[in-house]
């Protein structure tokens, strides 16, 4: 057996021996295998600070010149909320994996009710026409009026906030044109269309008593929702399907738009879409890309985008898992002798699997065992799971220490360090996966230094429906005023 630097990794190894009268047959391989899958997912401190400079440049990048690959979204979301913003408001929030529609009352004291339904998105409806899911989106707010409030709401024309999710270009709050549709969407006559006028389209032709007044990014809106609940805010990011953040800049750091003329002394919030770092030329993170993230990579819809998104985000972190399993069934390590057509299924080890297996509370990994037999009908040896939970940490751990990259370039580019802020975080990777907000924080210290510790990541719970509803009560103040054409 090779000499482990790790004790607690020796011990588990020893402790699977003890299990069995005699050592199973693939206990040295599969312990060398752990190694060597620890050794290929870490990435060191030095890494982690080498990308995180570099992410500065490209976050700068992006706020200069149009078309980059981190785009930089100027949002029309001008400034902080004041926490006063009061009423009810709709929303809707088209995301990777549910679609939900929210009842929002603002209460005026940074404080609000939400009321929610949810309804899941198929694989089918992420790809018929583009006009067709939004017939979808439009039919489930119908539905949600009309059980709310009955059919006599049908004359009050509420407003209705559009959180949708994917990169778009913007011109004015209630306009936004699809750049591309990213995790795993690939809805046809969508991409360069105005999505907001295609819901708008719908609804219409439902005859749902809303107006459509903003479409925004769900991180923009977790951003919002986050600084009107705790003004600490300053950096909202998604780890959800896929991850993103958004923060607010000075419009005169944003020479991209100076053609507009907007005063130099406000504030827009950037939905930075930069679940897109080292697309194409895969340049940034070379030396930390395994030819399980290149599989992904070129085998999804859209090969070479969304480079950074894929070694960090929930659609991804399973299959990347489940392709280490594959490629060790056919070396012929794993599961000799049973059928593996399920685990051969793509997509079909989810992210929260690998939560699950990091959590099992029971000394023989019990709850790994009823995994594989009840969703891949496979039996599993004791020293093949404690393998699995090694794995799963080590893809875990390094989808977290990646994400801090993203969050230390914001807070080096704004300059938040010494005073230090908090991150709105949403998603299920970051409310739901183990240790996930732990090993970002550590990752912040290793990136930028003790004062890391003045960066706190926080929850963000319903931030999409609630911005959406802030920022639909900003834009109604901002209009109310006449502040803007552009609004
Ligand atoms: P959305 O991206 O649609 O807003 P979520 O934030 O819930 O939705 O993220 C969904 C993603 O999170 C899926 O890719 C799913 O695999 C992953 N996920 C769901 N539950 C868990 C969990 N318990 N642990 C880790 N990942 C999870
Ligand atoms: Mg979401």
């Amino acid at each position: 057996m090779p000499e482990s630097k790790d004790a607690h990794h020796i011990s588990l190894y020893s402790r699977a021996s003890n299990c069995f009268d005699k050592p199973h047959a693939g206990e040295d391989v599969l312990h060398q295998k752990a190694e060597h899958f620890q050794k290929l997912f870490h990435v060191s401190d030095e890494q982690l600070r080498d990308i995180t400079d570099r992410f500065v440049g490209v976050l700068r990048e992006g706020l200069e010149h149009e078309k980059q690959t981190v785009p930089m979204l100027p949002t029309f979301v001008f400034g902080w909320p004041t926490g006063k913003e009061k009423g009810d408001y709709l929303s809707l929030d088209l995301g990777g994996t549910n679609l939900r529609v929210c009842l929002v009352e603002l209460k005026g004291n940074g404080k609000f009710e939400i009321t929610q339904s949810k309804f899941r998105i198929t694989s089918e409806q992420k790809h018929e026409d583009g006009q067709k899911l939004f017939d979808f989106c439009a039919q489930c707010v119908k539905d949600f009026v009309e059980n709310h409030y009955g059919s006599c709401a049908l004359h009050e024309n509420l407003s209705l906030g559009f959180t949708f999710s994917y990169p778009i270009v913007q011109h004015a709050i209630d306009h936004g044109e699809l750049i591309r549709w990213t995790k795993g969407f690939g809805n046809p006559n969508t991409e360069g269309h105005d999505c907001a006028a295609m819901l708008r389209e719908a609804l219409k032709r439902h005859e749902v008593p809303v107006v459509l007044s903003s479409i925004i990014n769900d991180t923009t809106g977790t951003l919002i929702a986050s600084n009107y609940v705790e003004p600490d805010t300053k950096i909202a990011c998604i780890f959800g399907t896929g991850c993103n953040a958004a923060y607010m800049e000075h419009v005169s750091e944003i020479p991209k738009i100076a053609h507009l003329h907007l005063p130099q002394d406000e504030d827009m919030a950037i939905n930075c879409e930069y679940g897109a770092f080292d697309s194409f030329e895969h340049k940034h993170l070379h030396d930390v890309r395994t030819k399980y993230d290149e599989y992904i990579d070129l085998h999804s819809n859209k090969p070479h985008e969304q480079a950074y998104e894929k070694m960090i985000a929930g659609l991804y972190l399973g299959e990347i898992f489940r392709l280490v399993l594959c490629d060790l069934v056919d070396d012929g390590v794993l599961f000799l002798g049973q059928e593996t057509y399920k685990i051969e299924k793509p997509f079909s080890f989810d992210t929260a699997f690998l939560s699950l297996i990091e959590t099992d509370p029971t000394d023989e990994l019990l709850t790994v065992m009823g995994l594989f037999k009840y969703f891949f009908a496979l039996e599993t040896e004791y020293n093949e799971r404690i393998f699995f939970r090694e794995l799963s940490r080590a893809i875990g751990t390094r989808s977290a220490r990646l994400s801090a990259c993203g969050i230390a370039a914001i807070v080096k580019k704004m300059d938040y360090l010494d005073a230090g802020c908090t991150v709105g975080c949403d998603g299920s990777l970051y409310s739901k996966y183990p240790n996930f907000a732990d090993r970002v924080h550590h990752s912040l210290e290793a990136i930028l230094g003790p004062k890391g510790r003045n960066i706190k990541t926080r929850q963000a719970e319903d931030g999409s429906g609630a911005g959406s509803a802030v920022i639909a009560a900003m834009t109604k103040s901002r209009k109310e005023k006449g502040i803007y054409k552009n609004l």
